[in-house]
Formats: C-alpha cells, structure tokens, sequence
C-alpha cells in the first residue's frame, strides 16, 4: 500500500526524471524539519548540516527502490536516524524526550542496551527485498497494528493510545508506565496483553514479545519506523494555532510535551520557523505598501 498522495507522485515522477525544480521543491519541504531533528542529535550545527545533507543523497541513490511503503517524511527521518546512529558509532538515538529521562534516571539499568535503539537502515532493509516472506509477515503485522492505532483514534479511546504508545513506540517499563498514567501496574500489563492479543488475531500468527518492557520485538520496529501514532502535519500546524479540538488537543500535548516524540518536534520547529518567516515578509509587504503614506498624515 503506497503511503504517498497523488501530488507526492507527482514530486517522485519530476524528481525521478531529472528535474531540478522538483528536487528543489522537495529539499525546501523537507529541509528545516531534518535539520531540526538532526540538531537534537548532533554535536553542533555544522555536523546537523552535514547529516541532513547525506540524508538527502542517500534519498537520492536509493530512488529506484523507493516504492512508496512510507511516507516521504517518515522515510526520510528513518535514513537520518541511521546516519546520527553511524555517526556517533553505535550510540542510540531515542525516539522520544522521555526515553532520555527515565534512562538517565536509572543510570543503573544496563537493558537500555544501545542495540534495541538502533533504527534499521531504510535504503537496504527495507526495500531491498533480500527476503521476501519476512517482509511479507511485517506488512501484515504493520497492517495489523496500524489498524489498532486507527481503533484507538476513531474511538476516541486516547488514554489508552497513550499506555500502548508508552509500551510499544516509547518502550517503557510497565512500572513507569503507570506511574505516568496514573494507572495500576495490571491495567497496563492488561492493554499490552489485550493489544497482542488483537494482533495475533489479526495476523493470524503468534506476535513475540518480552511481559515487562523495554521491548526489543518487531512491534516496536514497526511503531516506531512508521510513526504510526505520530501527529500528521495538519495536526501540528492546527495545534499551533490553537485550533485543534478535545480530545486530539490533549492528545497532541501529551505526545509533543509529556512523551517529547523526536520527530514531531522537530515538525513543529519547522512549522514554527516557517510561520515566523511569514509574518517577515508579510511586515515587509506591509511597510513597502504603507511607507508611503506617512508623510501624509
Ligand atoms: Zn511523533
């Protein structure tokens, strides 16, 4: 199932034929949300500049294998997540604020091994296809879950998107869990078990996971490479402006502020600078157009 729009298409075509206006197009959509990510994660701006730039080349190379099975965005950040990875040589990058919080907080535990962080490199695993029916039992199980999600979304059953979001994207211990949802550590025990349960029913198949997180399992591979409880655009920019109804508003500060996704904050960055580079050029008009009329008053 392709993830892209019929204006994406469109973008891809250009791009793929050669034409520098599209690539254009697409470097200026992409550009300040990368950069934002990538400033999180790198040591200082220049190394953030580099990283985004090798994200957009690797993009490039990888074109005629780029079958659409995410969106632009969520592909693009997969590759840089790689590439911070590589950079600093096997040090994990965190999906989300919380994760960096509660770790350090349990200097401790040494579970939170580098290795369950990794994100998988894009341009080779994924669409490389090296082995057909595993991808095969992925896109199944991916289906499954994001048909969860949508569940969880269109019943407006946000409280429980959280604790699932918490186990699986954020891959947090139930202890924490319920701390932060001021739940019982049962009742998140009990929406893990029941949310496999579902899966397993839906693929048809046993879903393999450890009782009490961090979880190293494909669910979490699959949650966290496609974002599937990750706000859209549109989300963001209304939230911005203060437009966004109950219960998504509540939804969306509890993934921005309380969980700190990675990725929609580095969305929100962008949206930020691009509405404050708005209002410039919208003074700027207005005092070309107004100037003039000073001296007459
Ligand atoms: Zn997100």
């Amino acid at each position: 199932m392709s993830e892209l729009n019929e204006a994406d298409r469109y973008l891809l075509e250009q791009i793929r034929g050669g034409s520098s206006e599209g690539w254009s197009q697409f470097v200026d959509r992409f550009e300040g949300r990368l950069l934002s990510f990538a400033r999180s994660n790198a040591r200082n701006r220049s190394d953030a500049e580099d990283l985004v730039q090798e994200t957009l080349i690797s993009f490039l190379r990888a074109l005629p294998n780029f079958r659409g099975d995410a969106g632009f965005e969520t592909y693009l950040f997969t590759i840089l997540r790689r590439k911070i990875i590589d950079a600093g040589r096997g040090r994990g990058v965190h999906v989300c604020l919380l994760q960096d919080v509660l770790n350090s907080r349990r200097a401790d535990d040494s579970n939170a091994s580098d290795a369950r962080m990794a994100a998988p490199d894009p341009t080779a695993s994924w669409y490389a296809r090296r082995d057909e029916q595993r991808e095969q039992r992925k896109r199944a199980l991916a289906a499954a879950l994001r048909e969860v999600v949508d569940h969880y979304k269109q019943s407006g059953n946000f409280r429980d998107l959280q604790v699932v979001e918490m186990i699986f994207y954020s891959q947090l211990r139930n202890k924490d869990i319920a701390e932060i949802a001021g739940t019982s550590h049962n009742h998140v025990a009990l929406l893990k078990h029941r949310c496999l349960a579902r899966l397993q029913e839906l693929v048809g198949a046993d879903v393999p996971v450890s009782d009490d997180g961090p979880t190293d399992d494909l669910v979490s591979a699959i949650w966290q490479e496609q974002r599937l409880s990750c706000l859209k655009r549109s989300t963001l920019g209304a939230y911005l402006l203060g437009t966004l109804d109950e219960p998504w508003r509540q939804y969306a500060a509890f993934h921005l502020d309380r969980l700190g996704c990675s990725f929609c904050r580095a969305n929100l960055d962008d949206l930020r600078a691009r509405d404050a580079e708005d209002r410039q050029a919208l003074r700027r008009r207005i005092m070309e157009s107004t100037v003039g009329f000073l001296s007459r008053t």
